[in-house]
């Protein structure tokens, strides 16, 4: 069994289908989470494997590189096509200005984190922050107070493992984390918590960038590798904010545009190419980015106060949000699902295609991770012209990509 870990993360990574969570880091102390020469998080066995029981056979049903599996839809729920279920929907920001200004759209996380730590509803929170002693990069957090909730305010457009942190299985815990993230520890939760499973907060997802294309757009703005760099941030401070990033007694940005836009997007790892679940389905709770659409249908980026769309995908996280409005922590509005999917067209569209990009790197030569329930063929049978070029696309980048 401990010999069909290794293997079994293996077949994973020679697929390219790890996303970085570091769920395997959960089922063996042997395995460290490292970037690889892309820049990406990946899995390393650094000594004999020391596996926990039946390590594999759950590495099996969790990993994001094997399966996602669509969750049960909970009574009342609505569903939409592409972006899943829902006990609610609204916008939603942070009633506390300085969260609201710090997080990345309406602070909503944030607010939900420092409330739930001061309410007692959480004993710590995890998450993702800048590494202070080497804040290019990306570090898994434990989040205790308010503070430490607002040092973690914001997205952080490059690799880290959320759940290479022990403490996503204590019970008592809420964990933040990325939709992949989520779903592996939502199919694990049984087998690796002892008691109450966390409650999951998750966001939209447009994948995981390569910590080189944090270099590069540092290295444009002329800050180049062998400088120091202070501090970074990728947006939040308004919204989106801008990517900044101070050196010596330099001061460096880029807007949303430049930096998510122009380098970081472009850089996104393969498995999030072929992501099924990027909005979040597995999680109580899920934040994202409120655009509002411009004339052409598509989100306007303007800087303005931030506001979050929150969705309640369970019981829990409905309960949640509802007592958290009560104490006042979160304002909501109105906002429909249809509303959010048209400022979402990277979600909307991926999900649509996705049945086609799937076959496209199969016939290439490349197994993506299996998707039971996400009903991806209906969507992509809807137009179905469409859904033949996205396969021969698909088909020729891995070609090209396998033969580098
Ligand atoms: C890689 C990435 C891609 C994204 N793509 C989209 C998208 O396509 N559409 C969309 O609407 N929104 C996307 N978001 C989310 C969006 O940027 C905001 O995070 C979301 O609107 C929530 O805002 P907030 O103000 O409620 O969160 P905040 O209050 O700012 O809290 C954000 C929380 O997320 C955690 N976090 C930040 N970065 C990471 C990370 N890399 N891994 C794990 N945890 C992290 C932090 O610990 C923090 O607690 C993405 C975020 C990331 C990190």
């Amino acid at each position: 069994m401990t010999g069909g870990l290794e293997a079994a993360v293996a077949d994973v990574l020679a697929r390219d289908a790890c996303s970085g969570c570091g769920l395997c880091s959960r089922l063996d102390p042997a395995v460290r989470m490292e970037l690889d020469g892309a820049g990406f998080a990946r899995p390393r066995f650094t000594a004999p494997s020391a596996a926990i029981p039946d390590a594999e056979a759950i590495f099996r049903r969790s990993c994001p590189g094997v399966v996602v599996r669509a969750p049960a839809v909970p009574d009342g729920a609505a569903v939409h096509p592409l972006l899943g279920a829902s006990l609610g929907v609204w916008s939603a920001w942070a009633t506390d200005p300085e969260i609201r200004h710090t997080g990345s759209s309406g602070g909503a996380l944030t607010a939900l984190h420092a409330w739930l730590l001061a309410s007692g509803r959480a004993a710590r929170v995890t998450g993702a922050a800048v590494d202070d002693r080497a804040p290019r990069r990306t570090v898994p957090v434990s989040i205790m107070t308010r503070d430490e909730a607002l040092a973690a305010a914001g997205s952080r457009y490059a690799p880290v493992a959320a759940l290479d942190n022990p403490d996503v299985l204590v019970p008592g815990s809420a964990v933040c984390a990325k939709p992949c993230e989520i779903s592996a520890l939502r199919q694990s939760a049984d087998d690796l918590v002892d008691g109450e499973p966390p409650l999951m907060l998750s966001f939209f997802c447009a994948g995981t960038p390569s910590q080189h294309a944090t270099d590069a757009l540092l290295a444009t703005l002329g800050v180049d590798a062998r400088d120091e760099v202070g501090t970074l941030r990728y947006r939040g401070r308004g919204w989106p904010g801008r990517f900044t990033a101070t050196s010596g007694d330099r001061t460096v940005s880029a807007d949303y545009d430049a930096s998510w836009g122009s380098t970081l997007g472009p850089a996104t790892q393969w498995r999030c190419k072929v992501c099924a679940d990027a909005v979040g389905e597995a999680a109580d709770i899920v934040s994202a980015d409120a655009w509002e659409a411009d004339e052409h249908g598509y989100p306007s980026f303007a800087d303005g106060d931030g506001v979050s769309a929150l969705i309640a995908r369970t019981e829990r996280g409905l309960r949640t949000i509802e007592e958290a409005v009560a104490a006042g922590v979160l304002e909501l509005a109105p906002l429909t699902m249809e509303r959010l999917a048209a400022a979402q067209p990277l979600q909307t569209e991926r999900r649509r295609f996705l049945h086609a990009r799937l076959w496209g790197s199969m016939l290439a030569g490349r197994r993506p991770p299996r998707y039971p329930g996400f009903a991806l063929l209906r969507l992509s049978a809807a137009a179905p012209r469409t859904a033949l070029r996205v396969l021969r696309g698909t088909a020729r980048r891995v070609r090209a990509a396998r033969a580098r």
